[in-house]
């Protein structure tokens, strides 16, 4: 018998992250560029912050090859850890990617997660350029919410930061989501200085026109590129001040959950709601619940991990239940403190946000 998964600092997880594939198709700036224009907005920004620079094109690229199938969990593997991880008391689970909805056949995959007893929570994070075929498959397999990451309502500025003209897709999938009964419909905008920060009110005012949940994100040192900078990040306060000069607030009182990494406000009128998620300026690892599975089977116990631990020779050598059960729990109780962002001695993880899963 094992007891709940809580690490040394006192923590208990609840809240598993599974990436379901290492692709995508989009390349995000922040995330997993690649085009001539996204090199070229680095460049250009740099020059008008005040931190040292290292220009895109001498820092060091991150490994961007995709793991061959062979490496890639297959949906029984990937339901196996979360019916044990359940068991130890994971009650929300988040399927992501990469570009989850790429991986064929992922309705499957939840409609096998749904069958599990114990989740609370079943739910996924998506680009949603691909979802308004799949919508109704999956809402049907019983998945009960999804987000949408888009960061731009402008169609060029979306190009710009996603690399793909994707803006139309993504919209007809959120209007379909909230049409299926998906709820809350939540979006997600990195905010980047100088890249989208202008429209920080329009997509607010887009939130309490569709009655979304949007969450604005702070950008993290987690690109391909390796080329974050602290002054592209917009302090989570800032963007507050940016909505109160045109918002009324109603703050949403979250104290039920402590893990909540969202500060939350209701907008005025009553429809719709903004959120900030503002890991680097301030932090909320203290309260952290969270473990990812990546889609070749790495267990990873914080986003800036730097050493996972592979559940692949367990899963396809034999293992017992008990015996990945004793696993999860051992890595568990070395999971990190919190981030080092901002320290001397912050390391930036190896792979980035497309392949951790976000
Ligand atoms: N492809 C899907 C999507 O974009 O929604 C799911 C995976 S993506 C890695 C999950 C989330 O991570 C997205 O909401 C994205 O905006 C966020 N993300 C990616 N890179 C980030 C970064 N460097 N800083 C903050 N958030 C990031
Ligand atoms: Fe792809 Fe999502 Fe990363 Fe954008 S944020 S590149 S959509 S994985
Ligand atoms: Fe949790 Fe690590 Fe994120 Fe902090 S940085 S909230 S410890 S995953």
């Amino acid at each position: 018998m094992h007891g709940p998964l809580r690490d040394s600092h006192g923590r208990i997880m609840r809240d598993l992250r599974v990436s379901v594939t290492d692709r995508c198709n989009f390349r995000c700036l922040y995330c997993l560029p690649e085009t001539e224009e996204a090199a070229d907005f680095y460049r250009t920004r740099f020059d008008g912050l005040r931190q040292p620079v290292t220009p895109i094109a001498s820092a060091t690229p991150i490994h961007r090859e995709w793991k061959p199938k062979s490496e890639i969990l297959s949906f029984e593997e990937i339901t196996r850890v979360v019916r044990i991880a359940v068991g130890l008391g994971i009650e929300k689970v988040r399927v992501t990617g990469g570009e989850p909805l790429l991986r064929q056949g992922v309705d499957r995959l939840i409609g096998s997660l749904s069958a599990l007893a114990g989740i609370r929570d079943l739910a996924m994070t998506t680009n949603g350029a691909l979802f308004a075929p799949q919508a109704t498959r999956l809402r049907a397999a019983g998945l009960d919410r999804v987000s949408f990451s888009m960061d731009s309502l402008d169609r060029d500025n979306f190009r710009r930061m996603t690399g793909r003209d994707g803006l139309a897709g993504v919209l007809e999938g959120i209007r379909l989501a909230r049409e299926l009964g998906f709820h809350p419909v939540k979006v997600n905008a990195v905010v980047i200085r100088g890249m989208n920060d202008h429209e920080i009110p329009a997509l607010a005012g887009f939130a309490a026109e569709h009655d979304l949940s949007l969450r604005f994100i702070e950008f993290m040192p987690l690109d391909s590129s390796r080329a974050w900078q602290k002054g592209l990040v917009v302090p989570g306060r800032e963007i507050l001040e940016r909505l109160r000069g045109g918002f009324e607030l109603h703050p949403v009182d979250a104290s039920a959950n402590p893990s909540e990494t969202a500060r939350r406000w209701r907008l005025g009128g009553g429809r719709g709601e903004v959120g900030i998620i503002a890991p680097v300026s301030e932090p909320f690892c203290g309260h952290c619940n969270r473990l990812r599975l990546t889609a070749d089977g790495k267990l990873r116990t914080c986003l800036f991990s730097l050493d996972e631990h592979d559940l692949k020779p367990l899963l396809r050598g034999g293992g017992s239940d008990d015996a990945l059960a004793a696993l999860l729990h051992d890595r568990v109780r070395h999971k990190e403190a919190g981030h080092r962002i901002g320290q001397a001695d912050f390391v930036q993880p190896q792979r980035s946000m497309s392949c951790i899963g976000g």
